[in-house]
């Protein structure tokens, strides 16, 4: 017997994938967390019944979370990532050499786990044998109030805007994160889809532009993700995604990333014309 899975991205429709076992199913204190095999996907990662990374194209996302930061800041020496228990976001972060501590904030000590036990190839950094990086398994909400002047990024990978990371799209909470970032700060928050969530968007642009003196938006196609056109926000104090982009570091870089380049860094933040309209000021 095939079995499907199938994700809706609103009431008619959605996609569906072939899986062929799964490998945890159980519930922790906030959400149901599911990792199954896919046919086509590789290992995928559900919480609550949602697409969060599959093997296959949670590299397109964890490099457009995380590289277009820290090659425009000069010299991120301390980041910290609020969510992000698959450890996709932190993995990238450990390929910047001038960064010398990421903290890892996770609500879910569930997903810590599991994503180290079923998903290696993202989890490998947050296994506890690097010494520069330090997990808390804490609502970020209540981790960012106790830090100030602290972080020179701060990326918010947390899931959609419903159950607990509802908060983290708050202005309340931009604010808190505004006051832990050092005076030159960035932050990046995932943002959604530009196609199926303009109400959430034009909201969450609203509030960090609240907070924010720089807000831009740049997208990413993500094929397992709602429409596959995703988005993340650049929140900054000082420096611009693209004035302040350094192009040579970026294109000097010693690593290999398969999605992000110093190219596509440029265009990621052209938008089509719907998107910006939607986010305007
Ligand atoms: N790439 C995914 C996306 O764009 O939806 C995100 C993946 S990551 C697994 C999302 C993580 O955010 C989850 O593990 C969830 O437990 C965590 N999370 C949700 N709310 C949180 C909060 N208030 N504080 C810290 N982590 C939170």
């Amino acid at each position: 017997m095939d079995l499907w899975y199938t994700e809706k991205h609103s009431e008619n429709v959605g996609i569906t994938m072939k899986t062929t076992k799964t490998l945890f199913s159980g519930k922790s204190e906030f959400q149901q967390l599911d990792i199954v095999e896919t046919l086509e996907f590789g290992r995928m990662m559900l919480l609550d019944g949602l697409v969060m990374v599959t093997e296959r194209d949670e590299f397109i996302y964890h490099d457009m979370i995380v590289h277009p930061a820290l090659f425009t800041h000069p010299k991120p020496k301390k980041v910290l990532v609020i969510g992000g228990g698959d450890g996709g976001s932190i993995r990238e972060i450990m390929k910047h050499p001038e960064v010398e501590l990421a903290v890892l904030c996770e609500i879910d000590g569930l997903v810590i786990e599991k994503s180290i036990e079923f998903l290696p190839s993202m989890a490998a950094e947050i296994d506890g044998t690097n010494p520069r990086v330090k997990l808390h398994v804490d609502d970020g909400l209540a981790y960012i109030r106790d830090h100030q002047n602290e972080f020179d990024v701060i990326l918010v990978d947390s899931t959609d805007p419903i159950g607990p990371a509802v908060g983290l799209f708050e202005e309340g909470f931009y604010r808190l994160v505004f006051s832990a970032l050092k005076d030159d700060g960035i932050m990046i928050a995932q943002s959604e889809s530009p196609f199926y969530h303009a109400a959430i968007q034009k909201k969450m642009y609203q509030n960090l532009r609240e907070v924010f003196p720089l807000v831009e938006m740049y997208q990413a196609f993500i094929p397992t993700y709602p429409s596959g056109f995703w988005s993340f926000a650049f929140a900054s104090k000082t420096y611009h995604p693209i004035t302040n982009f350094d192009h040579d570091r970026a294109a000097k870089r010693k690593f290999h990333s398969r999605y992000y380049n110093e190219d596509l860094h440029l265009g990621a933040f052209m938008l089509p014309t719907f998107a910006r309209e939607n986010i305007a000021k």
